[in-house]
């Protein structure tokens, strides 16, 4: 499989451009097309000689995919879907280094959410999730594979909104730190001025908690975190999610208690509402105690129901009972709204598949 240069630092593209055949500051060049202009093919670098730009094209790829379609809620919140080829191995090089035959064939997508102001796009980092979240229709497909930086990059470049997108959340499918790396890599693009030279503060990672790489994640960028925890109780969370079982909460919880989170950076809690679950004082209380000492919010979110799963989604006035209870108690808490339903764009419904072949 050929390189991609998507992805690449100016550095690694001065050497691709030299082994191309042309001049060192052609390193710059591609960098500029790429992550400032955002062009979709080698051909649109009009400072490139055609010549020069034919040999690239012969020894590297630029690593950018299209979307395959588009869905557009009647709330406004459109929902990419994107063909991909990824490896099972990790490491910045995996997908490149993958024969051909050993990479899967899949499908991941990336919501576009619109909102005042802000155009937030919510990013895939793996195709399907080994981590098993019960209640996540992307865990349930299973793990099909690690993105390469340029399928994460691919997804900024090829939305309409390419140009306009304020905010970023690793929020889509897979877990991003199970494919640290790259998606590193692709936040340190996102935010260099050689790259899209995005503030970090516009950009916020997800995560289950996969504690090692939970911790280079908070030591090696400066970006937001958002932790689903879902709840608060050790062994109804780890009835729910597997996770608790290797990287329990409480251990979590010690490794941000080393971080500052009052300034620049901010941690927030991710709690899906289940009815009968997870929505009562009981849990309050208990999410109260966990997270007492840390400088958060909790955003309540509202369950989006999906097929062969006991529990509903916890009717409205609970909802509000238990926001209310929590910031009585003193943690700012807020329920959020739900976007794009109707298009199964929104949280936990990804699944890299046309709506009908949900049904
Ligand atoms: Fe994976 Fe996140 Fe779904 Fe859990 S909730 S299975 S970590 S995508």
């Amino acid at each position: 499989m050929k390189r991609k240069l998507l992805g690449k630092t100016p550095e690694e593209l001065k050497a691709m451009a030299l082994e191309a055949g042309l001049p060192a500051f052609a390193g710059k060049q591609l960098a500029q097309w790429m992550y400032v202009k955002k062009v979709r093919s080698i051909d649109e670098m009009t400072n490139i000689s055609k010549a020069g730009r034919e040999k690239l094209s012969e020894l590297f790829d630029l690593g950018y995919t299209s979307a395959s379609t588009c869905q557009i809620s009647k709330d406004g919140t459109k929902k990419y879907l994107f063909p991909v080829k990824c490896a099972l191995g990790h490491g910045l090089n995996a997908c490149e280094t993958t024969p051909d035959d050993k990479m899967e064939e899949a499908s991941i997508e990336a919501v576009m959410i619109p909102d005042d102001d802000r155009k937030t796009l919510c990013v895939s980092s793996q195709s399907g999730c080994k981590m098993g979240c019960h209640f996540c229709m992307t865990g349930r497909q299973g793990f099909h594979g690690n993105l390469s930086v340029a399928d994460i990059l691919s997804q900024f470049i090829a939305v309409d909104e390419a140009q306009e997108l304020t905010n970023c959340v690793f929020m889509g499918m897979g877990e991003p730190l199970d494919n640290y790396e790259n998606v590193k890599r692709a936040i340190e693009v996102l935010t260099a001025d050689w790259g899209f030279g995005w503030s970090p503060k516009r950009i916020t990672l997800s995560t289950i908690g996969v504690l090692p790489n939970l911790r280079k994640f908070l030591d090696e960028t400066k970006c937001h975190l958002a932790v689903s925890l879902h709840n608060p109780l050790p062994e109804e969370r780890g009835s729910m999610m597997p996770v608790q079982n290797a990287y329990p909460i409480k251990d979590v919880l010690s490794l941000l208690r080393q971080y500052d989170f009052s300034g620049q950076r901010r941690v927030s809690f991710e709690y899906t509402m289940f009815s009968g679950f997870n929505d009562d004082k009981v849990h309050a209380d208990a999410l109260f105690r966990l997270l007492k000492g840390i400088e958060c919010r909790v955003n309540l979110i509202r369950f989006h129901q999906i097929p062969d799963f006991p529990y509903g989604t916890s009717p409205s006035g609970v909802m509000d009972m238990f926001r209310d209870r929590l910031n009585r108690l003193g943690i700012t808490t807020t329920i959020r709204a739900s976007r794009g339903e109707d298009i199964f764009a929104a949280c936990g419904m990804l699944a890299g598949k046309h709506k009908e072949k949900l049904q």
